[in-house]
């Protein structure tokens, strides 16, 4: 069978030419869309991450604020940042890096975020409007994979969807919205200018349709026999940060496999590393009818899926103001 690629960089082009277009509509209005970020980690893939973030804006014309902390640092600091860029007023979107440090209480940095402002649904509200249909923003990671597979024609409606992986940044947002009625849209308090009905779908693309009505399981290190949960699904979705977890026997004959995950690993390149997912592409190639590539396939779409959110967030409040 052949395995078709699902390249992000067509959709992705999409989104950003639709916020060039839109970040270039409020400039001519004065307001220069801003994104404020925190990071507290020195891990190289961590920063790196953040300044794929920082350069989409750059190009688009979305000023930013960057804050950096030491891994030392304590929650309170970090929440004090966080305060701080959220209560800016010519900050209108809010973007904290994951991982925080370990043995800072995330909860403290999360509640700091201001709701208006979390275009990753960082604050507990936000992500709990997600999960009950409600959602202010859909997360980026979560965007992108519902957008992929909106894009390439992938139904979900009646679908066994497996995704690996339950963390509050990709695997349980992703989860909730793929088991939710298709278009559950974003709540707009001024609404109008993201969908006809003022809802925006998940998909990247602005209006009510997007991916959903799925069934849905969710794998994680304590699941017993992941093997048969992925190779049971018609969709599987992995974000656990393992290389090669899922190979080409986890997985059915024509399914389609998105792989979120992006780790690090030594390699004989010129930069003396890869970047590859939780599939092992070698034997998942020829079995799967659809595979996302890595690196290539949901990075890019959601880097431009948070640009799309930072873009949101400044309508919103250049609509009340
Ligand atoms: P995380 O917080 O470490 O969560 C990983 C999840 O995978 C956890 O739920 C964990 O289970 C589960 N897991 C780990 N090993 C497993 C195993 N052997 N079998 C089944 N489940 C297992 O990571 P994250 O922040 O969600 O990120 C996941 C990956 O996505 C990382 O590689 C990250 O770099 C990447 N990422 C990609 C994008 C993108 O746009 N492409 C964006 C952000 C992050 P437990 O809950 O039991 O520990």
């Amino acid at each position: 069978m052949q395995t078709t690629r699902l390249r992000g960089a067509p959709l992705a082009e999409r989104i950003r030419a639709d916020v060039a277009d839109r970040v270039d509509a409020l400039r001519e209005r004065g307001v220069v869309p801003t994104l404020g970020t925190v990071i507290a980690s020195d891990d190289p893939a961590d920063e790196r991450f953040l300044e794929l973030k920082h350069e989409a804006c750059a190009a688009l014309g979305i000023a930013t604020r960057d804050r950096r902390f030491d891994p030392a640092s304590t929650a309170d600091h970090l929440a004090r940042a966080v305060a701080s860029l959220s209560a800016d007023h010519e900050v209108h979107a809010v973007f904290v890096q994951a991982p925080l440090p370990e043995g800072v209480d995330a909860t403290t940095v999360r509640e700091r975020v201001a709701p208006a402002k979390d275009v990753d649904c960082f604050h507990p509200a936000t992500l709990g409007r997600l999960v009950a249909g409600d959602p202010r923003f859909v997360p980026a990671t979560t965007a992108a994979v519902c957008g992929l597979l909106d894009f390439y024609d992938v139904a979900t409606t009646g679908a066994d969807v497996t995704v690996v992986g339950r963390s509050p940044v990709i695997g349980l947002p992703l989860a909730n919205r793929l088991a939710q009625k298709p278009g559950a849209g974003e709540a707009d308090d001024a609404a109008g200018f993201d969908g006809p009905d003022g809802t925006a779908g998940s998909d990247g693309t602005d209006g009510p349709d997007g991916p959903g009505d799925a069934t849905v399981t969710v794998c994680h290190s304590g699941t017993a026999d992941l093997a048969a949960k992925t190779r049971g699904a018609d969709v599987v979705v992995t974000a656990a940060g393992v290389p090669g977890l899922v190979d080409g026997e986890m997985v059915a004959a024509g399914a389609t496999v998105v792989d979120v995950s992006a780790t690090r690993v030594a390699a004989d390149t010129e930069r003396g590393y890869a970047v590859v997912g939780d599939v092992d592409a070698d034997t998942v190639e020829g079995r799967a009818g659809a595979l996302t590539p890595v690196p290539g396939g949901v990075g890019p779409v959601t880097i431009a899926a948070l640009l799309k959110n930072v873009v949101r967030a400044t309508e919103r409040r250049a609509a009340v103001e």
